[in-house]
């Protein structure tokens, strides 16, 4: 990274390199500073599969080990034809840093539960998104040359420092404001002098910007977010976050991958 990293930034670098560590399969580096990692999750496919017995049977599977030829025809017969409830019933978890533009497309995907970085208790990620040479290309043709994007570069830089000077500046004259008791004494852990000055600072971070994201969702408004956002026509950084949402979804439950990828792929083709 050729940013230079503010207190924040740094943490979470630390961050994101413990957690590669640690949970080496359910995460994923991606870009200059991105990261995704499936955290946690609820359900599987056996709890898809009795949800929807709840009306035939008493019987219950108690993980994949258990599932007959029968359950995995029943698996995909309910995906196929849009049996939806039972599909809500399995949760992930994921957190992800990735930059701004990357997170207006994520947002649009109502059905599921965000927490973002708000940028006011802390300083912003000081790294921005830098498209390498296969991000600026199509069909092997650079669109933006290797100039275009040091003077982009040396652009997001310049924006951080700002930040850093301003905000330094702000602290100053709060702090000297104090000193000649012209604003209250600081009470308790925040100082809501300084919250604000971050409040409006944040407001030059660029879309390009690194923030970080909880996303909590169920599988049916997963499958649909890979239904469209893994699409040759969705956006190549969309593209490469869902992508490896899926392989970390995959790898976890590979059953329910593989059944939602022949559905995918069924619909598809008509
Ligand atoms: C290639 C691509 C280009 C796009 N371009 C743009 C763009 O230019 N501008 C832009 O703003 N967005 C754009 N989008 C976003 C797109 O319009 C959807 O908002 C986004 O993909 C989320 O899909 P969704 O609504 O199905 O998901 P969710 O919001 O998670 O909704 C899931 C499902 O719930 C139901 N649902 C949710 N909310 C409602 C509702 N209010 N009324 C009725 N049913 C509802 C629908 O069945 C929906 O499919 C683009 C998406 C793609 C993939």
């Amino acid at each position: 990274m050729s940013f230079q990293a503010n207190k924040a930034t740094a943490e979470i670098a630390e961050e994101i390199a413990l957690r590669c560590q640690l949970n080496p399969a359910g995460t994923r580096r991606i870009g200059n500073f991105g990261f995704i990692e499936l955290e946690d999750g609820w359900g599987d496919e056996a709890t898809i599969v009795n949800t929807a017995r709840i009306s035939s049977t008493n019987k219950r599977l108690q993980s994949l080990a258990d599932f007959s030829d029968k359950d995995r025809a029943l698996l995909y017969l309910l995906l196929k034809d849009n049996h939806g409830t039972p599909f809500e019933t399995v949760y992930f978890r994921y957190r992800f840093i990735a930059p701004i533009f990357v997170l207006r497309q994520w947002v649009k995907h109502r059905v599921s539960s965000w927490n973002e970085f708000s940028m006011r208790y802390r300083k912003p990620i000081s790294a921005a998104y830098i498209p390498d040479t296969q991000a600026r290309s199509v069909d092997g043709f650079e669109v933006l040359s290797d100039a275009a994007v040091a003077e982009y570069e040396a652009m997001m830089a310049q924006l951080f420092d700002w930040y850093e000077r301003q905000y330094e500046q702000a602290c100053e004259r709060i702090d000297t404001a104090r000193a000649a008791g012209e604003i209250p004494p600081k009470e308790g852990g925040r100082d809501p002098y300084r919250g604000r000055a971050r409040e409006l600072l944040r407001n030059v971070t660029p879309v390009a910007a690194y923030s970080d994201v909880y996303w909590t969702v169920n599988f049916r408004s997963l499958m649909n977010f890979f239904a469209l956002r893994r699409k040759p026509d969705a956006q190549y950084e969309m593209r490469e976050y869902a992508d490896a949402a899926f392989d970390l979804f995959a790898a976890r439950l590979p059953l329910l991958a593989e059944t939602m990828q022949r559905v995918l792929n069924e619909k598809q083709a008509g």
